[in-house]
């Protein structure tokens, strides 16, 4: 049975980034970049106000000076600046020629067609031609995770169809005669199916498609409702060695390698890896949070290597509350828990779970904390979409 360190190193080695695609800026967000983006041109493309005020020559000290004309933020001057001459100005507007020194309007008194500055602040307030950016310059490069500061960026380079890694197209089964849809009331023997749901969710901050469908524990039902279009195929349930596990056979008879099909993990240990060409599958343990953890530990990875993009693997050394809820066990475990802050400090408070079933003792939860043998508990924090409250 191989650890978790060489299966996420197996899952590295075996998937490439999607083949980049050009889309609209306005629906690039979350997406990596794809190739380099240059500076198209020099930014600010010349000197400009960053006041409100007048603009004066650079020489020029308190006193008394004529107002020739003004420049609104689009307006471009032609007239020059001699002594004893200012130009009313606005933020963001070009400075005219010869202009060296903005003085706030609150600096500036003015009467008719002068004004008198005395007091002054000795800020230039002048945004120098490319002190930001030179035509050419590296701004961000390939491999960048869009979020909406980039799109800002994206949209004043004029980048409008950004060239980026496109999120996988998902194909989740769900497989299990006992099954049936949430609005279904069980018969004995039966359940509802809550896997299809969480998967939806978790798969949600990634923007892609998730396509579901429920299938019994059967060997060509499950072969039929693999898509051939799908670049990740996630098999939830059969991942085991019991007589009604087909999850791997299924994968294998149909072209797949299959890279590991048992981790030393608890829970999710029956987790299967395979690859067919570019295409990417695991059969993930039917229970709620052996779904959960696997989803986060190494199904993950594998979106995250697809879309170009590394996700954070950094565990927190947290303050641990409640550390006797806590159980060793020979398999390294990840302990569904809450971060939160208590008196400016983050503390994991672990989650009480006896059976990997208990889809309830999942809610809230945002963090897991890795127990391997040792006193040495460590938090890996959920890139979720759920706050750290303080309380
Ligand atoms: P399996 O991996 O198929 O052996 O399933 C392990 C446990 O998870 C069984 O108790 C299943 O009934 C349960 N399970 C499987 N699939 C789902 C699902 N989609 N939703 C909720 N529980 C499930
Ligand atoms: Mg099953």
């Amino acid at each position: 049975m191989i650890s978790l360190e060489e299966a996420r190193s197996i899952i590295t080695d075996n998937i490439l980034s999607l083949p980049p695609v050009e889309i609209p800026l306005s629906e690039s967000f979350g997406h990596a970049l794809a190739e380099d983006l240059h500076s198209d041109m020099d930014y600010p493309t010349a000197d400009r106000s960053m006041m409100d005020g007048y603009v004066i020559r650079a020489e020029s000290i308190p006193g008394d000076f004529d107002v020739i004309g003004e420049i609104p933020a689009a307006g471009v001057s032609n007239q020059s600046l001699t002594s004893g001459q200012a130009m009313r100005i606005f933020t963001g507007a070009m400075l005219p020629e010869n202009g060296g020194r903005v003085v706030m309007q609150e600096d500036c008194s003015r009467d008719g067609a002068k004004i008198h500055i005395g007091q002054f602040n000795e800020s230039l307030f002048i945004r120098r031609k490319a002190s930001e950016a030179k035509v050419g310059d590296l701004i961000l490069p390939a491999g960048t995770r869009i979020a909406a500061t980039e799109m800002a960026i994206l949209a004043q380079l004029g980048c409008v169809n950004p060239k980026v890694i496109p999120t996988p197209r998902v194909c989740h089964i769900a497989t299990g005669s006992e099954l049936v849809s949430p609005e279904n009331i069980p018969a004995p023997g039966q359940i509802r199916d809550s896997n299809s749901s969480l998967l939806l969710g978790l798969f949600r901050p990634f923007g892609g498609k998730l396509k579901s469908s429920r299938v019994a524990d059967d060997p060509v039902a499950i072969k039929d409702a693999i898509s051939e279009e799908a670049d990740l195929i996630l098999i939830s349930g059969g991942a085991s060695v019991g007589d009604h596990d087909h999850g791997a056979d299924v994968l294998r008879n149909a072209g797949f390698t299959i890279h590991f099909d048992t981790v030393n993990l608890r829970p999710g240990k029956p987790l299967t890896f395979a690859t067919r060409g570019r295409q990417v599958a695991f059969v993930i343990p039917g229970n709620p949070i052996s779904h959960f953890v696997c989803f986060h530990i190494a199904i993950r990875l594998a979106i995250e290597l697809m879309r170009g993009l590394r996700p954070a693997w950094d565990f927190l050394d947290l303050k641990i509350s409640d550390h006797e809820i806590i159980v060793q066990n020979p398999r390294e475990t990840f302990w569904p828990a809450s971060v939160s802050a208590r008196n400016g400090e983050l503390v994991a408070t672990p989650h009480r779970w006896s059976t990997s079933g208990n889809t309830f003792s999942l809610s809230e939860t945002n963090a897991l904390i890795r127990v391997n043998g040792s006193d040495d508990l460590r938090t890996l924090l959920l890139d979720l979409p759920r706050p750290i409250r303080s309380i």
